[in-house]
């Protein structure tokens, strides 16, 4: 018999894909978690009947997220990601040798467990040295903490939920405030296919506290209408322009320095959604 797994991107609209096994499932104090084993996507993390993250396109998602901001700042010795359980993001940052301290505040510690056995290629740099992992809301975390970064990354699921508050303007506020000077945030910020006005909505959220805000995209398949958008909030430098290649040793299988150029460029329609001038 086929099992299926299948998640509402909208009303009328849905994917599915085949599964292979259900590797793990819980029921968590903040979601419902499952990681299965799918057919064409491999190894995948839901959380409340959302896609997070799939073996098969998760480059794609987490080279874009960090090394866009990393590369565009002079210097980004200590990075706060929000977000990020599976360890993904934070695997890309600690390629970064100028990194000396990477912070992960996720608010549900089952989601890291959970990734640090079952999602082995995420979630590798958990045993870095430089990684210090806190599970605590995030919203709560900028807002108290008195800790300064040089990056931001936010790696938050869909503004529902636990997430919701990671879509507010004081959570863009308190970004700004534990940056230091010149310091960069990029946060995900939905799909301009199947949420245009969510996209409009956050960077106009963002644009009214950092002086330079810019936003980017890139094709996800396995999230709604198949492509992605990201939006940084900058105090400095202007993220489009990378400062920095990557190097040989991190294999990147998406990123390269024409590519972070590319991103940055916009079709008419999404400028006119987002009311880019
Ligand atoms: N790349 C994914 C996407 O775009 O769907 C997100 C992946 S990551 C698994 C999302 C993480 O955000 C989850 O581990 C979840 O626990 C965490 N999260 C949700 N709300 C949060 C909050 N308020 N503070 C910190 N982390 C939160």
């Amino acid at each position: 018999m086929e099992v299926w797994f299948t998640e509402e991107w909208l009303p009328g609209l849905r994917i599915s894909a085949q599964i292979k096994s259900v590797v793990y499932t819980k029921r968590t104090k903040f979601q419902e978690l499952c990681i299965f084993d799918t057919v064409e996507f491999g190894r995948m993390l839901v959380l409340d009947n959302v896609i997070q993250t799939t073996e098969k396109d998760e480059y794609i998602y987490h080279e874009s997220l960090v090394h866009v901001p990393l590369l565009s700042h002079p210097n980004p010795e200590k990075v706060l990601i929000i977000g990020g359980g599976d360890g993904g993001a934070l695997r890309e940052t600690l390629k970064h040798p100028q990194v000396k301290e990477a912070t992960l505040v996720d608010i549900d510690g089952e989601v890291i467990e959970a990734a640090k056995t079952y999602l082995p290629s995420w979630s590798s740099s958990f045993s870095d040295k430089r990684a210090r992992v806190l599970v605590e809301d995030g919203l709560n975390y900028v807002a108290t903490t008195r800790d300064r970064f040089d990056v931001v990354l936010v790696d938050s699921s869909d503004p529902v939920g636990p997430s919701e508050a990671l879509f507010r303007p004081e959570f863009y506020s308190s970004i700004a405030k534990v940056l230091r000077p010149g310091g960069v945030m990029c946060a995900q910020t939905e799909s301009p296919i199947a949420t245009p006005a969510v996209v409009r909505d956050i960077f106009h959220r963002i644009s009214r506290v950092f002086p330079v805000t810019r936003l980017y995209t890139a094709p996800v398949p396995s999230y709604p209408g198949g492509w992605w958008s990201f939006t940084c909030g900058s105090l400095g430098s202007d993220p489009k322009v990378p400062m920095r290649k990557p190097e040989e040793s991190w294999e990147l299988k998406f990123y390269s320095p024409e590519i972070h150029e590319r991103l940055f460029i916009l079709n008419p329609k999404l400028k006119k959604d987002v009311g880019i001038i």
